[in-house]
């Protein structure tokens, strides 16, 4: 059985079912995972002219089904993974009994919580400046938060764009003092320390405008067309957490360089067991090993 229909869940999918294994897959409330909420995605290999986030899933989904995957609606909502077979609710109402698990159910990242930035989600408003910076090219933007993802991608997208704006809430930095120097040695980044934005502006063609407030409560307006959130990810691991350890931070460990977990049987892929890479490629990559740990772990019952 895989839970999550992201890039992870959906290859775990083609390998296990191209090995006769016949996987069930439970896609979860967000079907195609968070690839669906972006605008185009021109970094998967094997797509010359790009792809958008959600042809993209349609096209990996029809890949596993071709090789008779099983792929269901429904979101687990409880897991028992104490002993074998592992028993998963699904939608609070049936169980499902399954020999083997891939968890593959991704990481949500954190927004702000404004109706505007709501507004324009993908159209101005990203959590990935590697997978649409690119749309920003010799434009200003700004990224929200001052941890080492902030910096990261500030300086990132200071690869791409005219000028960044780091917005940072207090008048330090959280990230680590490597990221720090990076980003205050960047003539193209400019901190607006102790600022909070209070609404994004624009219209019809995007993003135009960040209105923010300063901690003495002085307000000002930047000129932007594109606003990155970097203010974290949240990993969804709750439902598995009673079995599965994860870190501090919730993210599922895995055993060296394999997608074992602590439970012999379970294995993790995709983001919710990646606080590093969070790309389509690796947790698609994540998602092709876990099927292979799992077929191996399967050889092993059979
Ligand atoms: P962090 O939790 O480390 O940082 C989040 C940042 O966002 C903080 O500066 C925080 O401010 C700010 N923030 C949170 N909520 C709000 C809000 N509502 N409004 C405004 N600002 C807000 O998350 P990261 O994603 O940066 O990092 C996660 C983990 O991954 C960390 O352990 C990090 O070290 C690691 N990482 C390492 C990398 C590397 O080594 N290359 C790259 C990326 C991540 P405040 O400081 O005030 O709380």
């Amino acid at each position: 059985m895989i839970i999550g229909g992201g890039p992870a869940g959906y290859t775990a999918a083609i390998y296990l079912s191209r090995a006769n294994r016949q996987p069930v897959l439970y896609e979860g409330i967000a079907p195609g995972g968070q690839l669906t909420t972006t605008t185009d995605v021109e970094n998967f290999p094997g797509y010359p002219n790009g792809v958008s986030g959600q042809a993209m899933m349609a096209d990996i989904k029809a890949q596993a089904l071709r090789f008779g995957a099983t792929i269901r609606l429904g979101t687990a909502t409880h897991a028992d993974l104490s002993q074998r077979p592992f028993q998963i609710t699904i939608d609070d109402t049936h169980q499902i009994e399954a020999d083997s698990l891939i968890i593959a159910t991704g990481a949500t990242a954190k927004y702000l919580g404004l109706e505007s930035e709501q507004r324009f989600r993908g159209q101005g408003v990203s959590a990935c400046a590697t997978c649409d910076g690119f749309f920003y090219r010799n434009r200003d933007v700004a990224v929200v938060g001052g941890g080492d993802t902030a910096c990261e991608e500030a300086v990132y997208l200071a690869g791409i764009c005219r000028k960044v704006y780091m917005i940072v809430r207090r008048n330090v930095l959280r990230a680590s003092k490597t990221m720090q120097e990076r980003v205050m040695s960047n003539p193209k980044i400019e901190i607006l320390w102790e600022h909070q934005p209070q609404e994004v502006l624009g219209d019809d063609n995007g993003v135009n405008g960040l209105r923010l407030t300063h901690k003495n409560g002085s307000e000002r307006t930047i000129d932007i067309h594109g606003l990155f959130l970097a203010i974290g990810h949240h990993p969804n691991s709750e439902l598995f957490k009673r079995d599965v350890e994860t870190d501090e931070q919730g993210y599922i460990l895995t055993q060296g360089k394999t997608s074992h977990t602590n439970v012999p049987g379970v294995f993790a892929a995709g983001d919710v067991q990646d606080p590093s890479y969070r790309q389509a490629i690796t947790a698609a990559a994540s998602g092709c090993m876990a099927a292979i740990d799992a077929d191996r772990f399967l050889n092993t019952l059979d």
